[in-house]
């Protein structure tokens, strides 16, 4: 069974102005997302979704990764990866076993691409065989604890926000920590507390700082933070930084997550070397598709570290993200997004199913087990311009 077609079509949808969150990112005015099809000569359809500007990943599946995967079989999923990430060099990569990537696919936009398409692969590989992709993965568990993500409430509104992630039945919830009107360790400690009152002491509390502070301020926020039981401190500094934030987790007693910005299992065996981490939150729609996620899985579990996806986008990156989660044995949590994101939500047949207690379980149909809904590519019409506004 041969690949006939590979697309990629841009999508965005707009926040309307009530609904726009303000961090140290700016102002979020839309999400965009890359939607990839691969078709099958037996009409099968794979969907797969890759983060970056969604112009530059349809040029780069159009005019690079299209041809590489046309005429290929996707129960060979490992080569059509190894494919587009060796590039013109993929034929004496595999022949002698020594990985020979092209210059630049390694990082960027262009593996951002390369993890849409391997994503559309492995789902329609997984409807070819009739099973769920994660038991073509092979399944650890049929559902994972979600934890709610969002948190950009000011001053002591934290404890309410919060609070009311917990009220919907999460265990564990997550807010960030630099606001858009920028950083003090006070203001910071503050609605840290404030998060703490609103959801108990036994619901578990992380912070998200989005890789922006200095080493040394992240030290002191991480110490000035203990006493209220933080279970990760997410991105304490920027992610060309490892050895500082390996310098950020010799310094605290509160575990240290990262990798949603970081590529392939080489960004996470240099942060595994390290000792930088506690939790890996590779994205599945960046670090390289199920192919290269499953990898950096394992490699995390060597050291330890166990697995968080990162997964904040659209409803086929958070699709692939549950598969992933169920059959990676070191995952122990789901990112589940309280943002407004109607692509997540309004772009199935199907819904999610999320339960009462937070947790995520998995689809028992084949493939992803997701089907767009027929409104969908007209309703998230791609909008050009920049996601957030500074
Ligand atoms: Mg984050």
């Amino acid at each position: 069974m041969k690949i006939v077609r590979v697309t990629a079509i841009p999508m965005s949808a707009p926040v309307p102005p009530e609904n726009r969150h303000r961090t140290d990112l700016g102002t979020k005015v839309k999400s965009d997302a890359t939607l990839i099809q691969v078709e099958t000569e037996t009409g099968l359809i794979g969907i797969g979704a890759a983060l970056g500007s969604p112009p530059v990943v349809k040029a780069i599946v159009d005019h690079e990764l299209a041809a590489e995967c046309v005429g290929e079989d996707p129960m060979f999923s490992e080569r059509i990866f190894e494919k587009m990430y060796n590039g013109s060099r993929a034929k004496p990569a595999l022949e002698r076993g020594v990985t020979q990537a092209n210059e630049s696919r390694r990082r960027g936009v262009v593996m951002e691409a390369i993890s849409g398409v391997d994503i559309a692969v492995w789902d329609v590989k997984a409807q070819t065989l009739g099973i769920p992709l994660y038991h073509a993965l092979g399944a650890v568990r049929s559902s994972v604890r979600g934890y709610a993500s969002g948190g950009w409430a000011p001053g002591d509104e934290a404890e309410q926000e919060l609070g009311g992630y917990a009220a919907k039945g999460f265990s564990a919830v997550k807010m960030r920590v630099v606001g858009r009107d920028g950083f003090s360790i006070p203001n910071c400690v503050r609605r840290v507390a404030a998060a703490r009152r609103g959801i108990g002491p036994n619901v578990e509390l992380m912070i998200d700082a989005h890789g922006s502070l200095e080493v040394a301020v992240a030290i002191k926020l991480a110490r000035a933070l203990e006493q209220y039981d933080i279970a990760w401190f997410e991105e304490p500094v920027t992610p060309d930084d490892h050895a500082g934030q390996a310098e950020v987790r010799r310094s605290t007693i509160i575990p240290i997550a990262s990798g949603e910005r970081e590529f392939t299992r080489f960004d996470f065996q240099d942060l595994l070397e390290r000792r930088a981490l506690d939790i890996a939150q590779p994205d599945v729609a960046r670090a390289g598709g199920i192919t290269e996620i499953r990898r950096i899985a394992a490699l995390t579990s060597t050291y330890g570290v166990r697995l968080a996806p990162h997964a904040w986008g659209s409803g086929v990156l958070f699709a692939a993200s549950i598969h992933v989660a169920m059959a990676a044995p070191n995952c122990h949590i789901l990112e589940v997004t309280q943002g407004h994101m109607p692509m997540m939500w309004e772009l199935f047949n199907e819904k999610f199913d999320i339960r009462k207690d937070g947790s995520v379980h998995a689809p028992d149909r084949p493939g992803l087990g997701f089907t767009l809904r027929a409104d969908a590519l007209d309703k998230f019409r791609y909008v050009d311009g920049p996601e957030y506004e500074f």
